[in-house]
């Protein structure tokens, strides 16, 4: 028997359980190993049933209890409703003890009287302190000295399964312990070809693959119940290192091969140059941009295409150092394009791209409904944006993702920055690459991401940090409150006002009839009320109003004929307004660090000392520890940094990653938070690997990775095979 061989080649499993098995991707015996199980159950002290007057299991550790008994007086009983429980009394010889199951009805007719049955479950006392009761254990009978046919030891450490399609837990466990004893009944220990270097699994203290896997699936009592609850064995560590090291291979090899390549174009850009462009914008640049621009600079000078990842801090001032490599490319004679995730954004890039060095090169937006260009703005011309584009008249494209990749063909893109805010580029780097461009890449993001977890996820991509905010930023107070303090808010907030501030109140509904009554305060039902209380003119933005009227309302605000914005999150990327030194978040529960981190980010942009000191309100009407906690650590700081190492630690990085949408690799035993430190030894191995990959005793490692090259990590391409 081979891991390789059709599902079919398990005991047991016939032309039915093949179609169940096959319909959930279960196609071969190494599918089905593949299917971990979700814990495991010690049972490997057998115990007794509790007397009438046992006192002992009350003080001894509360945990379950396995006992051989014999099951008597077996009876369905209906409870109110429709509900049921099955009942009986177990007995072992010396005691008799109630057992009851619900939601298991079956399970009245399959028990048998009289047999002996293995149980395993919490030994409880019925109503607290009435006679000793079984409940929901687990059942399994016991024949010949055999549960389910296999060899009864007594129990030992039961490995518990989910379902894989419509095939149940307890028939997923039966095939899982065939399928490992047939393998080794048929081909040894060393069941599947180990692919793992020897001097890393030696290094690591792993074991080899078809120990890991037998482990994992018939544990043979070597590592404890808790860390095999918690996948922390060697054997899952092996399964997770593996599988870490073979992605992380994968980027060391792109890496390598987009060195070799090189790129199509060049910049005749030195020293001098960049600091030239540097004095064309109206302030001096802090510290850390000029260090990130210098690795920006050394970047384009290369041969090879840059691959940047730009995090900094909302108001760090990325757009500055977007605009001089955008410049740049434009005195090479190549164009750029600068990616917004929203038109909004796109429009706020546009304009102050424009404001800072529109003079210098030539600036077009792409929106969906129009194009427009910043230099002479001739309507008589015949000629269109997208044909200026693609003619090369154009320097710098300035639109949503979406718009720049569909429709915009480019005479000789050079550069593209990517303006994630939330997200990373992965998708968008991958469509670009389609498209047959290969334009140096400039990722800008605002959520910080801890510096070492991205260098691992994204192991091809170069990190700078921007760590340092421009000169005179006041720092934000931050302010978490109960619903019953309005009043001194409104007194603090007019305050702001009065002395030529704006205000923002954030709301995380629209209106309260969206799905089921969460009684949350939303902007249709409060908003009224808070526009009366802070007594200045007010707008109102939400995502559901036409773009033209947020835009208009957007616009007022920022000129000040409107004081306060009573909005939802739509506000929350990008909106720059010197003058916003407020912002009240109600329902502040609702909101994920990251992104009460985003809302802040709004005020306190302007350094102007009459504006005083900015301060954010958040209310909640929620005192869940979780909320709470997560609030608390909003207030503590306004470092960017520090709330993406808390948001992690609270949500764990795959949530901070935005996982699916940003087309990271799923993992299939690895796990980012459980997992962490051998995806950091799996990066650091990596680059010494891939040297002596073609050397002696690497086939079966080269054989893993070829076969991997044409996509991530799908479960087929995961898989390790022999
Ligand atoms: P980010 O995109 O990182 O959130 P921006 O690039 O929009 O930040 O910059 C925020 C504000 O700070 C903008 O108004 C910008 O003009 C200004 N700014 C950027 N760099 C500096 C600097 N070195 N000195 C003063 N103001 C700056
Ligand atoms: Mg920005």
């Amino acid at each position: 028997m081979d891991p390789r061989d059709p599902i079919t080649s398990t005991r047991g499993v016939g032309p039915v359980l093949e179609r169940r098995l096959t319909a959930a991707g279960c196609r071969r015996v190494l599918d089905l190993l593949a299917h971990l199980p979700l814990r495991y159950e010690d049972r490997r002290t057998l115990g007794r049933l509790p007397g009438a007057d046992h006192r002992a299991t009350e003080s001894a550790a509360p945990g379950p209890l396995t006992v051989v008994a014999q099951l008597e007086s077996v009876r369905r009983v209906f409870g109110r409703r429709r509900f049921s429980r099955v009942e009986a009394v177990a007995c072992d010889g010396a005691a008799r003890v109630g057992v009851v199951w619900f939601n298991r009805p079956y399970l009245a007719q399959q028990l048998e009287e009289g047999v002996p049955y293995l149980l395993h479950g919490p030994l409880r006392r019925r109503g607290g302190d009435g006679p000793w009761q079984l409940s929901n254990p687990s059942v399994e009978r016991i024949s010949g000295g055999e549960p389910n046919g296999g060899p009864f030891d007594g129990g030992g450490v039961r490995p518990v399964y989910g379902r894989i399609g419509e095939v149940p837990p307890s028939r997923v466990a039966r095939l899982a312990g065939d399928a490992i004893r047939g393998l080794r009944d048929t081909s040894g220990p060393d069941w599947i070809e180990e692919w793992l270097p020897c001097e890393e699994r030696i290094r690591h203290g792993l074991p080899r693959l078809a120990q890991a896997l037998t482990e994992v699936h018939s544990p043979s009592g070597e590592a404890s119940i808790e860390d095999l609850n918690a996948r922390r064995s060697p054997a899952h560590a092996r399964l997770a290192y593996g599988e870490f090291l073979l992605q992380q291979l994968q980027l060391a090899a792109a890496r390598r091969q987009r060195r070799r390549s090189g790129k199509p174009h060049r910049y005749r850009a030195d020293r001098v140059a960049w600091a030239a462009a540097s004095r064309l914008v109206p302030f001096r640049l802090t510290g850390a941009q000029e260090r990130v621009l210098g690795e920006i600079a050394d970047d384009l000078a290369r041969n090879e295409p840059m691959l940047r990842l730009v995090q900094g801090d909302v108001g760090s001032g990325k757009t500055v150092l977007a605009a001089l490599s955008c410049l740049m490319a434009a005195r090479s004679g190549l164009q750029s394009a600068l990616m917004a995730p929203t038109e909004l954004l796109a429009e706020q890039h546009f304009t102050s791209l424009a404001r800072l060095l529109g003079s210098h090169m030539t600036i077009a937006l792409v929106t969906s409904s129009q194009c427009a260009a910043s230099d002479d703005g001739s309507v008589s011309r015949p000629e269109s944006t997208e044909e200026r584009i693609a003619a090369g008249r154009i320097d710098l494209v300035v639109g949503t993702h979406a718009l720049i990749q569909e429709r915009t063909r480019f005479a000789r893109l050079g550069l593209a920055v990517i303006d994630e805010q939330h997200r990373f580029g992965v998708v968008q780097r991958q469509s670009l690459a389609r498209k047959g461009l290969r334009p140096d890449l400039l990722v800008m993001t605002a959520t910080p991401i801890p510096r070492s977890l991205a260098l691992t996820v994204y192991g091809d991509l170069d990190v700078s940090v921007l760590d340092e905010l421009p000169p005179g930023r006041r720092p934000i107070e931050t302010r978490v409150t109960t619903d019953g303090r309005m009043e001194e808010t409104v007194e603090e907030v007019r305050r702001r006002l009065e002395s030529g501030g704006r205000a923002y109140v954030v709301f995380p509904l629209i209106d309260g009839g969206e799905g089921v009554a969460t009684g949350l305060p939303s902007l249709k039902e409060f908003g009224p009320r808070w526009a009366r209380a802070l007594a200045a003119p007010h707008g109102v933005v939400h995502g559901r109003l036409r773009r033209q009227e947020r835009d208009e309302t957007m616009s007022r605000f920022a000129a000040g004929s409107i004081q306060v914005l009573l909005a939802t999150t739509v506000i929350e990327v990008g909106v720059d307004v010197p003058e916003a030194t407020a912002m009240v978040i109600l329902g502040a529960e609702r909101f994920g660090l990251a992104q009460l981190h985003q809302l802040r980010g709004r005020i306190g942009r302007g350094t102007d000392p009459a504006l005083g000191d900015p301060l954010c309100v958040a209310i909640t009407g929620d005192s869940s520890a979780e909320a709470k906690r997560r609030l608390e650590a909003f207030a503590a700081t306004t470092d960017g940094f520090r709330i993406a190492e808390e948001d992690m630690r609270q949500r764990g990085p795959g949530e901070i990653l935005g996982t699916r949408q940003a087309g990271l690799p799923q993992f299939r035993f690895g796990d980012l938070a459980r997992d962490w430190r051998w995806l950091v030894a799996a990066r650091q191995d990596a680059s010494g690997v891939l040297d002596r990959l073609a050397g002696p005793g690497n086939d079966a490692l080269r054989r893993q990775l070829e076969r991997r090259i044409p996509g991530l990590m799908s479960p087929e391409e995961g898989s390790p095979r022999p």
